[in-house]
């Protein structure tokens, strides 16, 4: 037995970075009980240190985004890094007002007496990252945990290996493990990491391990959030603008080629409107990554061989509208249309996680929305349509994580927008005042009198002292 086992169950680790990674589990715990974190000053330092660390390694976090999923630095700087330096900013703003107690009014039956809400730090935060934007997904739950006052461990994917390493090489260049470590490896790190004591998980992946996370975090009773994906749908009704449509469209889906959790999955389109929209489609597709994108050097890559076979097999030409053509040695696949498909095809029935959009119609908006409705929740759902009903009926009627009217994507943009799932699709929520909240405990304290001591309360139980209580609680 390790000596660390007397302050919580050990389990073996089968690889040495599992090894550490046990190791800084204790440290961490006692670095929190020390109170280190538990100041202002200290949180802003920390993240302040960490934005210093990012701009240091910027080019190099850059050059790993490019060779694991051939990203671009625009796009790498608008989707990832750019975007933690405002979720950053935003949260630095925001701490001091985030963590003062809150005082609430104190009911009568308990005056003298004053009420105050403390939120207030939970422990050990493990962070497990996917692989789609490695450095984003890895980083902004990082923030709202530091923001909040906790110790954190994370688990970058080991499907984009660079990334991974720039992440281990900056967080270790720039932290104590006691307050912010970093654990590389695959499942078996994962899962060693997952039978270790938290104090909360912040898992983002997909359903199928989310599950697998649950079950881990309800052994011990940690609080869990789950970040998953699912099949967002993205109606276009007759009213829409369909040149913007397909525009902002094509921009959802052929960013990172479809490997965003947020991506429009599907398309319904009110009948008669489809042809007008596919040829806008491809006529934005050709606009923008010209008449061959495989030959595009920004169109990005397939993350692995396993996910480009995957999504080639779902590529019956039969019913392909656009597109079509692939590249195995490079992992590329050009952005893909299909209409006139069996609904119950396999295009409609895992999340794509691809440049592949497969196009349904409908006749009424009740049929578009009872086909949402009977399916899992959705992360995001999108509706492009002028007519304002329309864009209600949808919004209400459906139930999905977040979303955008006339747009795809950009309600992430928006920090003071939650972002997480519902049902399916996760649960819980960050980015911005959300991030530091998802990582708290609302500590509530009433503070009473010792002078006065109503007696109402305390047995024997007299008919006066009945009368009271039904005066104070009716
Ligand atoms: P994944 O679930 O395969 O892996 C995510 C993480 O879990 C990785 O770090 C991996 O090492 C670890 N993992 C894998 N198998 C495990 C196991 N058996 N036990 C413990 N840990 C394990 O997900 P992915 O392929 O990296 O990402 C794609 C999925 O993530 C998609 O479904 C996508 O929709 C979803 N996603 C959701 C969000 C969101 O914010 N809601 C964001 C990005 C991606």
């Amino acid at each position: 037995m390790s000596q660390l086992s007397d302050t919580f169950t050990i389990n073996t680790p089968q690889t040495p970075a599992a090894a550490s990674a046990l190791v800084a589990h204790a440290s961490q715990n006692s670095y929190f009980m020390s109170g280190a974190t538990r100041t202002y000053e200290a949180r802003r330092l920390t993240l302040l240190k960490l934005r210093a660390a990012l701009r240091k390694h910027e080019p190099l976090l850059l050059e790993a985004l490019q060779k694991d999923l051939r990203k671009h630095p625009h796009e790498s700087y608008m989707t990832e890094i750019g975007f933690i330096y405002d979720e950053l900013h935003h949260v630095i703003q925001g701490l001091k007002s985030w963590m003062k107690p809150r005082k609430v009014s104190t009911p009568l039956s308990l005056q003298p007496g004053s009420s105050m809400i403390i939120p207030e730090a939970l422990g050990r935060v493990l962070v497990i990252a996917p692989w789609n934007y490695p450095l984003q997904l890895a980083i902004n739950p990082v923030i709202g945990a530091l923001a909040a006052g906790n110790v954190v461990t994370l688990k970058p994917s080991e499907l984009t290996p660079h990334v991974s390493a720039a992440l281990a090489l900056m967080v270790r260049e720039s932290f104590e493990p006691a307050l912010f470590h970093i654990v590389e490896g695959g499942v078996d790190v994962s899962e060693c990491l997952l039978a270790e004591k938290w104090d909360h998980i912040f898992f983002t992946g997909s359903t199928a391990v989310g599950k697998i996370v649950a079950v881990a975090a309800a052994k011990q009773l940690a609080p869990v959030t789950l970040e998953l994906g699912g099949k967002s749908p993205c109606i276009v009704t007759k009213s829409a603008n369909i040149e913007l449509a397909a525009r902002r469209i094509v921009f959802g889906k052929v960013l990172n080629a479809g490997q965003t959790c947020v991506a429009p999955d599907y398309l319904l389109v009110e009948k008669g409107a489809e042809q007008d929209l596919i040829k806008a489609m491809r006529r934005e597709i050709e606009l923008r990554y010209g008449s061959n994108p495989l030959e595009n050097p920004d169109m990005p890559r397939i993350v692995s061989d396993r996910h480009f076979q995957r999504l080639t097999k779902l590529m019956d030409p039969k019913y392909i509208v656009a597109g079509g053509r692939t590249d195995a040695s490079q992992l590329l696949i050009e952005p893909t249309l299909f209409l006139n498909f069996p609904i119950d095809h396999p295009l409609m029935q895992e999340e794509l996680f691809g440049p592949l959009l497969p196009i349904l119609t409908y006749d009424k908006i009740e049929d578009a929305i009872r086909l949402i409705t009977e399916r899992d929740h959705p992360l995001a759902l999108y509706i492009f349509s002028e007519d304002k009903d329309e864009q209600e009926s949808v919004i209400r009627g459906t139930r999905f994580g977040g979303g955008a009217i006339n747009d795809t994507i950009m309600h992430l943009a928006n920090a003071n927008l939650p972002f997480g799932g519902v049902g399916a699709s996760g649960h819980g929520n960050y980015h911005g005042v959300s991030s530091f909240e998802c990582f708290v405990h609302h500590k509530s304290v009433l503070k009473t009198s010792t002078f006065i001591d109503l007696p109402f309360r305390y047995a024997p139980w007299t008919p006066l002292k009945n009368k009271l209580i039904r005066l104070f609680l009716r």
